[in-house]
């Protein structure tokens, strides 16, 4: 999972630093493909509020969500694109 450092780290979707007492999400590395758009949340951190407000952003939650609830249908899901 990310590495976050509360006053440090840059959120991936708006780049401003998450402060000690903003809600963070934190993505594991190799979510998502490297030509995705949202390949910038692999490894990284992002306010909640972010991802929630941007349809775009959701889907990377979304995805994030799906993993860690069953990595295994996850990765069965990528299998089928
Ligand atoms: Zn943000």
């Amino acid at each position: 999972m990310a590495l976050f450092l509360p006053g440090r780290t840059r959120c991936a979707a708006c780049r401003e630093v998450i402060g000690h007492d903003d809600e963070v999400v934190m993505f594991p590395p190799g979510l998502f493909a490297d030509r995705s758009v949202l390949a910038r949340f692999n490894d990284a951190s992002a306010h909640r509020a972010c991802l929630t407000g941007d349809e775009l952003w959701l889907e990377a939650l979304e995805a994030r969500d799906f993993f860690l609830r069953d990595p295994v249908a996850f990765i069965r899901s990528l299998e089928d694109r």
